[in-house]
């Protein structure tokens, strides 16, 4: 099945969101899927990434929830494409390969975990999203950040594929790295990430799932394409 049949002028303001644990292929499925269909890409991740790299510049504590709410809600964060690459700007701070290093990893879960650091980026997310015409991808796009959304799907994969596809990425960005480390920080990320009070990962009981295990990026897209094409007729 191909995706030229896929009808776009239907698809115009509609939402796709995708939601899954770490290294599951959610962010360049996400991104190339929105390439595909002409619509914005939005990695929610990205965000609280970006929140973690700026409490860390800032000497803020990872466990300050009220005033890492309060910088979220306020720092400026924008998000742009330059030569077919999204950037992350923070300020005036390109931070588009900082907020990967391993110390906002370690720490992002923790931070992301406080309801007010999640309020003030849902806040973000919802008016990124308000025209619709958008894929985003995350732990709670499905659940929380779109609930109406008009395709929703969770992605997953086993342990040892997730933690050699973010090995493959942090040896591309020059950090370096092995794959029982990534897998490591992968469990302890998930164990965090599902197991907290606000906004935990969990899989929305309309969202198609997806096992990413044994496919391809390619594959996944088009798996994808093909729950769109089954949605949006
Ligand atoms: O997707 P990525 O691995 O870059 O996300 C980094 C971290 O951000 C996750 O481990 C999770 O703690 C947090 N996150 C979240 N909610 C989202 C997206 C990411 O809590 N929607």
């Amino acid at each position: 099945m191909t995706d030229d049949k896929l009808n776009l002028s239907k698809l115009k303001g509609k939402i796709v969101a995708i939601d899954g644990p770490a290294g599951s292929g959610k962010s360049t499925t996400a991104r190339l899927l929105a390439a595909r269909l002409g619509f914005t890409y939005l990695d929610t991740g990205a965000m609280y990434r970006a929140v973690t790299w700026y409490a860390l510049k800032s000497g803020i504590d990872p466990a300050a929830g009220d005033k890492l709410g309060e910088m979220a809600s306020t720092m400026p964060l924008e998000f742009t494409t330059k030569a077919e690459v999204n950037r992350v700007l923070v300020g005036e701070h390109d931070v588009t390969t900082d907020i990967r290093s391993p110390e906002v990893t370690l720490h992002v879960s923790e931070v992301s975990a406080h309801k007010s650091v999640r309020k003030a980026m849902v806040a973000r997310q919802q008016q990124m999203g308000k025209k619709g015409s958008i894929v985003a991808e995350g732990r709670d796009t499905t659940t929380v950040v779109f609930p109406q959304a008009d395709i929703k799907i969770y992605l997953d994969a086993n342990t040892r594929t997730r933690a050699e596809r973010r090995l493959l990425d942090l040896e591309r960005m020059g950090i370096n790295s092995s794959v029982e480390e990534q897998e490591a920080d992968i469990i302890r990320r998930d164990k965090h990430d599902s197991g907290r009070t606000h906004s935990p990962l969990t899989k929305a009981e309309d969202a198609h799932i997806v096992d990413t295990s044994n496919l391809t990026i390619e594959g996944q897209v088009a798996r994808i394409i093909e729950l769109i094409r089954s949605v949006v007729k």
